[in-house]
């Protein structure tokens, strides 16, 4: 039996970060050929370059920052946000809370008191609620009113999710949720849009590779490199034990996963049946997305970095374009676009991919992202297993339970899907930081 000081389960960016702080004595394994995890850019079609979906780097940690810089030296270009959304056929900038402009009156009308009851339930003789939100519908209404959340924030959450906003816990994604002030509403109804609000305004992106060539700078960048094609199939915690797909046993003092969660409990031989009780009530939504490539002279929407569409007329409920942000993820005259579907239309169309195809591209062209004068050249279908984590009423205390149980027995659980949670690239390489220096 192999012993090894730390084992790392996945070379995502959180285990290789974990691998990068912790410099030496560890042994990370990764199930695929390549380093990434879904930060993977697929070469489809000679020259298209696809992340899995959009992938855009936020850097707010200084420390994180010069990380990535030093990794990716002068290879880092800033873009500016151009997202929107597009509700009754009118194209608004995002956020949808702050750019009204342009919809029916009566949307606009709808959302801008609702906005102004929220905030100032005095002056329409309401009273302001006496206790802290329940459900994240609840939380959403107080903070944009309820012609917010019915036009945008409760059918587009819904759609992405394919659950009810009213399961969801009131601080779900509280930190992505730009916030604006009543100025920024109020010159949004007017037209007047400051399109700059929020958490991912401004973004990085590398000039070449797509963005593999962050995980692949990383991987290249750590001592040892990862073992490839290799499985962790089963963990003994009391032991300290865990076996490769290899057949190979490893003893270690430090587990650190990133694998998700749910599947994690799933390897470990000796869990407690309340722990896998616990797992068995973690839930998640799968995403379907499509990679698609077209050449042609596109349309109005053609070139928008990605749009929102919160009707469920529209079978997907987000769709990008790779080549708007970065022009060489594409062949010259050709663009790139990822089309995300969760609930919805979607999940019945899935076992007929071909019905599937046709109505994606006909609601493409009905939204004018493309024009009947394209030719399509490619449609790949990929999905995401437990893309977004379901906050619901089982979610903190089971995840809770689970990580402490974990935890008291030097097992760190870490990342997106190992830390079950709703983290960014950003956070993956700060979430490995943490966990080598608590290893070290
Ligand atoms: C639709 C979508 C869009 C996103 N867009 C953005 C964005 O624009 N910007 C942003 O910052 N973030 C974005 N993210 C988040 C980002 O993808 C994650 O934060 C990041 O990928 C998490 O990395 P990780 O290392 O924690 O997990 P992973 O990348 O999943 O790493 C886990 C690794 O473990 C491996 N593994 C699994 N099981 C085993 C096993 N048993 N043995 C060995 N290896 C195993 C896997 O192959 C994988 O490589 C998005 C996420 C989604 C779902």
């Amino acid at each position: 039996m192999q012993t090894h000081p730390t084992l790392i389960i996945g070379a995502g960016l959180t285990g290789l970060s974990c691998a990068y702080h912790l410099g030496h004595d560890y042994l990370l394994v990764e199930k695929e050929d390549e380093p990434g995890g879904i930060v993977r850019t697929r070469n489809r079609h000679g020259g298209f370059l696809c992340d899995g979906t959009g992938h855009w780097l936020h850097l707010r940690n200084p420390a994180m920052q010069a990380l990535v810089n030093k990794l990716l030296p002068g290879q880092l270009v800033e873009h500016e946000r151009k997202a929107m959304v597009h509700l009754r056929g009118v194209f608004t900038p995002y956020p949808f809370q702050a750019n009204t402009y342009g919809l029916p009156r009566e949307v606009v009308l709808d959302c801008l008191l609702g906005l102004l009851k929220a905030r100032h339930p005095e002056d329409f003789g309401l009273a302001a609620p006496a206790a802290p939100p329940r459900n994240f519908r609840e939380s959403v209404e107080r903070l944009f009113g309820e012609g917010i959340c019915k036009n945008f924030m409760a059918p587009y959450n819904e759609k992405l999710m394919a659950v009810k906003l009213e399961e969801i816990s009131a601080s779900y994604a509280d930190r992505f949720i730009p916030r604006p002030s009543l100025e920024d509403v109020v010159k949004g109804t007017l037209g007047f849009s400051r399109e700059s609000l929020g958490y991912n305004a401004k973004f990085v992106y590398p000039r070449e590779g797509g963005i593999s060539a962050l995980p692949r700078a990383l991987a290249k960048a750590i001592p040892v490199p990862p073992r490839y094609e290799t499985t962790v199939t089963r963990v003994d915690v009391g032991k300290k034990t865990a076996t490769l797909s290899t057949g190979e046993s490893i003893r270690f003092r430090n587990l650190v996963n990133t694998m998700p969660l749910k599947n994690f409990v799933d390897i470990v031989t000796d869990a407690p049946a309340r722990i896998r009780a616990a797992a068995a009530k973690l839930r998640a939504t799968t995403v379907h997305y499509f990679d698609i490539g077209v050449r042609g002279p596109g349309d109005a929407a053609s070139r928008h970095h990605w749009i929102y569409f919160p009707e469920p007329d529209y079978v997907f409920y987000r769709v990008g374009s790779y080549s708007a942000v970065h022009a060489g993820a594409a062949p010259p005259g050709c663009r790139s676009y990822y089309v995300e579907m969760s609930g919805g239309d979607a999940v019945g169309l899935l076992s007929r991919p071909d019905e599937l195809k046709a109505r994606v591209l006909a609601d493409l062209k009905r939204a004018r992202v493309l024009s009947a004068k394209d030719e399509v050249l490619f449609m790949e279908l990929c999905n995401i297993p437990h893309a977004y984590v379901i906050y619901d009423e089982h979610y903190e205390p089971c995840r809770k339970e689970i990580l402490d149980y974990l935890g008291g027995n030097g097992i760190q659980s870490g990342g997106r899907w190992g830390g079950w949670n709703y983290g960014g690239m950003e956070d993956a390489l700060l979430e490995g930081l943490q966990a080598a220096q608590r290893s070290a």
